[in-house]
């Protein structure tokens, strides 16, 4: 016997329809390409989707064409997002940090037909547009403009071409399983891989960031999703910002710490999200413009480690509860939140602190397990390290234009993490699989190694390396930046460890460089580090 419920496709335009009907007038702040800030509504943005969708429509495009993005937050690139999906296109968001080469290649192997730009990326696409085998129409994201079209021969204008789309346009139905969205991993080693998320898929991730022990966002918050949204959608916000009606502030190319601090204070900022670089630069801001961040109550963080100093440093000082998140491009992206349960309000203070700094546990909707060697699990008993694999609602099936077979282990995504799980499902992550320092018999955590060095108050950033030792094996080399206007020595750094780890874990060497090597998502390349220093240990 079948449930007699009604059957409503899961798709994306239903958010922004949702939107539309029920907050149309909450507002939307937006920084320009070119400076200044916009105000707008989740309203006029719905409108503009229809329009967007119906022009779209009316270019001829198929089914499921692919619609690349290279734009910054801003609310043009919100209309995209719905317009394009919505209308039954794929919305390909692409990273324009990646090399020139990448680029070409992610455009060519995902096809795409449309391609949106801010005016930034002008020169960025001007210089590979030949070699960009399917592409058929370059929208700039903004009203006519001479230069550019000098530029770009052929350049469409964005607020022209949506003027030729109808407002009232029927968003389509389909089935909720069908393609809406493409994201292409940074692909540190190898070509990149495209994982193409489904119109169900992206809805149930909404839903389950919303909730209250995820990230939960709320209609009576105002969100600053630093996190670009060619970085896995903006960890979903646009979506689940849409669902719930919060109002946005949409921080466009400015991601420097004066920028956010200005936002943040103008706009009375409530939820900020973003990677823990980012918040360094934010932390630094704050403290010299004398800014309390009085309006801002929570940030997510992710993408890296948070370093448990950071945690630290936005309670004590700024009255600000981190949410420390975990995930990957492939599971769209959120996996684990940490929020606490009933039990732990009666802890001491240090204890509660204690288990925020970890990852947190999984959403509803993601099923988590360690794994030994041979794939049997291990017990959850937060000491056991094992090779941390995924399935659920919104993890991948299969990379993009590659198999199920090629893409999954025994039916789980496996994570490239190494990881601990305790009895409640906190998951620690101590390390990419790859970067795991293998010293004798023994593991360790770089990771481990690194939030520790980062809270020293003479280094600005630190990263921590397995290096090649005659007896064993690999031993822990510290990689440093010194902070502005300090020089500490080796010893002094080293010192920071006392008591706080093993012996036997302590790096064998501190170098120091002027900045770490850091991939297009902000993450540090610790094989061009290794490249460099994997080698100081030997004779
Ligand atoms: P994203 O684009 O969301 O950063 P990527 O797919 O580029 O996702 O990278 C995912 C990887 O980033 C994870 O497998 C993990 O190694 C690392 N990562 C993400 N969040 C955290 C976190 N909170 N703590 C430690 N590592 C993290």
């Amino acid at each position: 016997m079948l449930g007699q419920m009604m059957n409503k496709p899961l798709l994306i335009s239903s958010l922004i329809e949702h939107a539309e009907r029920y907050h149309s007038g909450g507002e939307i702040y937006s920084v320009n390409t070119g400076g200044g800030v916009e105000e707008t509504t989740w309203g006029a943005v719905a409108a503009n989707a229809r329009r967007l969708a119906s022009a779209l429509t009316k270019l001829g495009l198929e089914p499921q064409a692919r619609c690349g993005t290279i734009a910054w937050n801003n609310r043009r690139h919100l209309e995209i997002y719905f317009g394009t999906s919505g209308g039954g296109f794929v919305c390909h968001t692409i990273n324009p940090r990646l090399f020139p080469e990448q680029l070409v290649y992610i455009l060519n192997h995902a096809e795409d037909k449309v391609l949106f730009i801010d005016r930034t990326f002008v020169p960025l696409v001007a210089a590979v547009r030949d070699k960009l085998e399917h592409l058929e129409h370059i929208i700039l994201m903004e009203g006519a403009d001479a230069e550019a079209a000098k530029t770009l021969p052929g350049l469409i204008f964005y607020d022209d071409f949506i003027a030729g789309g109808d407002a009232g346009f029927d968003w389509p139905d389909m089935d909720e399983y069908t393609a809406s969205s493409l994201c292409y991993t940074s692909g540190t080693t190898g070509n990149p891989k495209g994982v193409l998320y489904s119109h169900r898929s992206t809805v149930l991730h909404s839903f389950g960031i919303n909730l209250t022990d995820s990230v939960g966002i709320s209609a009576s918050e105002v969100v600053l999703p630093v996190v670009p949204m060619f970085h896995v959608n903006a960890w979903g916000a646009p979506y689940a910002c849409a669902m719930t009606g919060a109002r946005l502030v949409m921080p466009g190319p400015g991601l420097d710490g004066p920028s956010l601090v200005g936002l943040i204070d103008t706009y009375k900022v409530t939820l900020a999200m973003g990677v823990p670089t980012i918040w360094l630069g934010l932390l630094g801001e704050a403290k010299k413009a004398g800014s309390k961040l009085e309006s801002l109550k929570r940030t997510v963080v992710g993408g890296s480690a948070c370093p448990p100093s950071m945690i630290t440093a936005f309670r004590e000082e700024y009255g600000v509860d981190t949410i420390h998140a975990w995930g990957m491009t492939e599971m769209s992206p959120v996996g684990s939140v940490n929020q606490p349960l009933a039990k732990h309000a009666v802890l001491p203070e240090a204890e509660q602190h204690r288990l925020r700094e970890n990852q947190g546990r999984p959403v509803f909707g993601v099923e988590l397990e360690i794994l030994d060697d041979d794939g049997n699990p291990l017990p959850h008993d937060g000491k056991a390290q094992g090779d941390l694999v995924t399935r659920g609602h919104w993890i991948l099936d299969s990379y993009f234009r590659k198999t199920r077979e090629e893409t999954l282990r025994d039916g789980w995504f496996d994570t490239g993490d190494v990881a601990t799980m305790d009895p409640d499902g906190y998951i620690t992550i101590k390390d990419r699989s790859k970067d795991i320092i293998k010293s004798g018999g023994e593991w360790i955590s770089s990771v481990e190694l690194e939030n520790i060095a980062i809270a020293h108050p003479k280094l600005a950033d630190a990263a921590v390396i397995g290096a090649r030792h005659e007896k064993w094996d690999e031993r822990p080399v510290l990689v440093a930046v010194k902070a502005e206007g300090e020089d500490p020595t080796e010893a002094e750094v080293l010192a920071i460890y006392e008591g706080k780890i093993a012996k036997w874990q302590l790096p064998d060497r501190v170098v120091f460089t002027d900045a770490l090597p850091r991939n297009a998502t902000g993450k540090v390349l610790k094989r061009n580090l290794r490249d460099e220093f994997g080698e100081i240990l030997i004779g």
